[in-house]
């Protein structure tokens, strides 16, 4: 289905950089993502010239025309393909989110989970309910052999990994007084080491697959101007930002875009257990005085991630936080 939606992207799809020598400077698979949305666009040349879903009353020089659209769009296919994207922590929150905007959009999305499979596959399901392709994978950021495992699973599915989104994360919040090793650690483990162990996976495969790619790191205001209680997710955070910045120098020349989104309080699980009295005081804190929207964050990793128009923008942070941060 997302392979047939891909055919009729690259017939409808208009680039900002003009006609096809300006190509060699794109991802063979980037399109305009409005035009890429599966439902509606992959019923157009079928409707307009009523052959698919009505064979019998279509005439046989429309019957012909509309065979050299579907031929021009299985070539155009192979051309084009459908980007494959991995989401770490996809099961919930903002990672669910960007899953499901990608997954819509049309990418081949690949949702992680480490602890909820459920949620995780509800996820799949969705995706597949627009009628897009989605594999659910059960596998710890942090440790080596699960992220080998999770994209070799995107590469035995689809054949290669276009987008990475860095979303898993964890908090340990305490005063830095009462913080443990472990506090530490783990929080440093999950967010900085589960990224760049990921990054390399999948940077090797962009590297040698399609001589491009995107990754996105999810950061967060916090590693920007610190929170009280937030040492470790503090540290974690500012890492990301480092190794979003570095690695963006790295692989430039290799056509892969590294930037980070750094969100300030979010509606999710992470943020729900922060509790009544806390909520009210970080409300006075943010200018829009809302928590944003995990579909919000989900909307600006989608066009880092697949519109053209950020295909010039590398090693950047973008914040995402009501005006908390400015
Ligand atoms: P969340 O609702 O708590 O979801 C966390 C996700 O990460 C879950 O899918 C979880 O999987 C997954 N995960 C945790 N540890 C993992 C591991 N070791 N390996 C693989 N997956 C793992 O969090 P969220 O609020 O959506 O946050 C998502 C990202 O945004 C995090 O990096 C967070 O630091 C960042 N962020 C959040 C906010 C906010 O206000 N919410 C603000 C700034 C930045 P399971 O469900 O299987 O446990």
């Amino acid at each position: 289905m997302a392979v047939a939606a891909s055919s009729v992207i690259a017939l409808n799809s208009v680039s900002i950089f003009g006609d096809s020598s300006d190509r060699k400077f794109l991802p063979t698979w980037q399109w305009s993502p409005s035009s890429c949305r599966i439902g509606s666009v992959h019923t157009k040349p079928c409707i307009g010239l009523q052959c698919r879903s009505r064979r019998s009353f279509a005439s046989s020089s429309t019957c012909v025309r509309a065979k050299r659209v579907e031929q021009a769009s299985s070539e155009a296919a192979q051309e084009v393909e459908a980007p494959v994207a991995i989401v770490t922590g996809a099961s919930r929150g903002i990672g669910k989110a960007v899953a499901l905007a990608l997954g819509k959009a049309g990418c081949k999305v690949l949702v992680n989970y480490v602890r909820s499979s459920k949620e995780a596959e509800a996820v799949s399901k969705e995706i597949e309910s627009y009628g897009g392709q989605a594999v659910t994978f059960g596998g710890d950021v942090l440790k080596e052999a699960n992220v080998d495992a999770m994209i070799k699973t995107a590469l035995d599915a689809w054949g290669t990994v276009d987008i990475l989104v860095n979303n898993a994360g964890i908090t340990r919040d305490t005063l830095l007084m009462r913080m443990t090793k472990l506090q530490w650690q783990e929080v440093i483990d999950v967010n900085l080491t589960g990224a760049f162990l990921c990054t390399q996976a999948a940077a090797k495969v962009m590297m040698k697959k399609r001589k491009a790619g995107k990754i996105i790191n999810i950061s967060s205001v916090a590693g920007l101007v610190g929170n009280l209680g937030q040492a470790n997710y503090s540290a974690a955070k500012a890492g990301v930002i480092g190794l979003t910045k570095t690695v963006a120098r790295e692989y430039a020349s290799r056509n892969i875009n590294v930037n980070a989104v750094a969100p300030g309080f979010i509606a999710t699980d992470m943020t729900s257990k922060l509790g009544g009295d806390i909520e009210k005081r970080i409300l006075t804190t943010i200018p829009f005085g809302r928590y944003g929207q995990p579909a919000e964050v989900a909307g600006l990793v989608e066009f880092l991630a697949l519109n053209p128009a950020s295909n010039y923008i590398t090693g950047q942070v973008f914040t995402i936080d009501g005006g908390m941060v400015m």
